[in-house]
């Protein structure tokens, strides 16, 4: 069994992985920058060690990372999700220098992170795949002859993109020749690849994911599906578990086919299979060959804890549970606030956070690594803190997902917090019937007000609780 673990990451993630060690017993090394010498995963893990004065290199440095691991005498390393967490080099070098990499095999994060190399593994597992090309293109030409055997819109990607960069929708061959400089730049920036292909554009598709978990014996399950329609700019805000859009039978089909697509490519430990679902046809688009930012509701809705999954199927045991033990009760919603204004094009709102009470009561679920009097610095990710909210039927779980909004409080750098609210008061988002253009068509929930949430409630909260307990 796995003893000590370094976790290569920073933020929330990295508390998430600490509390799962902390439960199990398992000794936690935490890292980071300069700028990260404040943030809660430092303090809250055993150890913790500073990788470099760069906001991103100590991050992104496999052989360091690692020889850190063995330095600290940590027999295992998870990853998390960003950073490396996709990068077949880590997983490599760990396992020559005999830590245990939790997450897939180098060889399969490989494959299934070349988007072109998965579709074909797909296609020849029988797995339905959205139109497009075979294999990346070789040029402009190629691409304007590829786009018209596939039939405008199509969709033009980065090979090995990620995090919804490195995609331009193109409805003509103008668009086409315009986008092409644009990917491949963003695709070398981002990901150190000039790779692109094309897939037909599925017009307003629901974005749909079936969660598997697989372990070393050949067992592999599926945890059911989230739905991750609610997305500004191909990237996640809202995500819901199980989808309110499925019925019983796609729901059944979906996660057979993430266990078919898992199977096809020798997968092992937690894994996400995404598809697109329009006019009840399935197609698979990607497989993230780690732990998602959004596993949170498949936990809330499932009781299985997928980090600890994780950490039991790299030691080498055998997943917990069978296909047929696993249930799913009521709807589990994530809101990813982030420090971002939706008014503004929901740009990046960094600095400090002056006050932050965190939300509370039955089904909510919070996890962060922000704090009253941190800075969130502008060299990572915009979001802060994800909300996480269950009960027992789906408007139960809007209500109380607009409840604990208002619960919380968050103060000093401008967040999404109350346009969620105008999401969960919208009667398109609650018939439980969208799609991912649901932003987009609805530009009219960014006019709000924020008025009724002012800091002074949350001084006054602070102030109280600081003079009950007599501080
Ligand atoms: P999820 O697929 O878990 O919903 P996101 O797409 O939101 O996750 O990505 C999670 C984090 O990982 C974000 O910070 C995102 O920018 C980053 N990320 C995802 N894929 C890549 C990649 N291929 N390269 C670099 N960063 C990535
Ligand atoms: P990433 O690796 O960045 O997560 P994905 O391939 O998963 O990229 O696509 C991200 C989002 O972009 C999807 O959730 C979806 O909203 C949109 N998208 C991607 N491919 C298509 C497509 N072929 N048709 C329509 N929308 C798409
Ligand atoms: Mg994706």
């Amino acid at each position: 069994m796995i003893k000590k673990i370094l976790i290569a990451n920073r933020g929330e993630i990295a508390v998430r992985i600490v509390r799962a060690c902390a439960e199990m017993g398992i000794r936690s090394v935490a890292i980071h920058s300069d700028a990260d010498r404040y943030a809660l995963h430092v303090k809250r893990a055993d150890e913790s060690y500073n990788v470099g004065s760069d906001p991103l290199a100590g991050y992104l440095n496999a052989r360091q990372l690692v020889n850190l691991a063995v330095e600290t005498g940590c027999d295992a390393l998870h990853p998390g999700y960003g950073f490396l967490s996709e990068n077949a080099e880590l997983a490599r070098v760990c396992s020559e220098r005999g830590i245990r990499f939790i997450g897939p095999s180098a060889e399969v994060i490989s494959r299934m992170g070349d988007k072109t190399e998965a579709r074909r593994s797909m296609i020849a597992a029988g797995v339905p795949v959205t139109p497009g090309t075979e294999d990346n293109l070789k040029d402009l030409q190629d691409a304007l002859s590829e786009a018209e055997r596939v039939g405008y819109p199509v969709m033009l990607k980065a090979t090995s993109g990620g995090g919804g960069r490195g995609i331009r929708r193109c409805n003509s061959k103008e668009e086409l020749e315009q986008a092409w400089p644009r990917v491949i730049s963003e695709a070398t920036k981002a990901f150190g690849s000039a790779d692109v292909f094309l897939e037909k554009c599925i017009v307003n598709p629901k974005h749909i994911e079936a969660q598997i978990l697989a372990d070393s014996f050949g067992n592999t399950v599926h945890l059911f599906e989230r739905d991750c329609s609610i997305q500004r700019r191909n990237q996640k805000l809202i995500e819901i578990a199980p989808s309110p859009q499925l019925t019983p039978e796609q729901r059944a089909y979906i996660g057979d086919l993430a266990v078919r697509a898992a199977q096809a490519v020798g997968y092992e430990n937690a894994g996400t299979v995404e598809f697109l679902l329009a006019d009840n046809e399935v197609y698979f688009m990607e497989m993230n060959t780690r732990v998602q930012v959004e596993h949170t509701i498949t936990e809330q809705i499932t009781g299985i804890d997928i980090v600890r999954e994780q950490i039991r199927i790299a030691s080498g045991l055998p997943l917990s549970v069978k296909q047929e033990d696993i249930e799913h009760r009521g709807f589990a919603i994530q809101f990813r606030i982030n420090a971002e204004d939706p008014k503004n094009d929901f740009l990046p709102s960094f600095g400090k956070i002056t006050r932050y009470y965190a939300p509370g009561g039955p089904g909510v679920r919070v996890d962060t690594a922000i704090y009253t009097g941190y800075t969130i610095p502008p060299y990572y990710d915009s979001m802060c803190l994800k909300l996480i909210v269950w009960a027992n039927n789906w408007e139960d779980a809007m209500d109380r997902g607009y409840r604990a909004l208002d619960d919380m409080h968050l103060h000093g750098v401008k967040t999404t917090e109350v346009y969620y609210q105008q999401i969960l008061k919208n009667p398109d988002f609650r018939s439980g019937v969208f799609d991912t253009s649901f932003v987009d068509t609805h530009p009219e929930l960014t006019n709000y007000s924020t008025k009724n949430k002012p800091e002074a409630l949350a001084l006054a909260i602070a102030g109280a609780i600081a003079a009950y307990a007599g501080l």
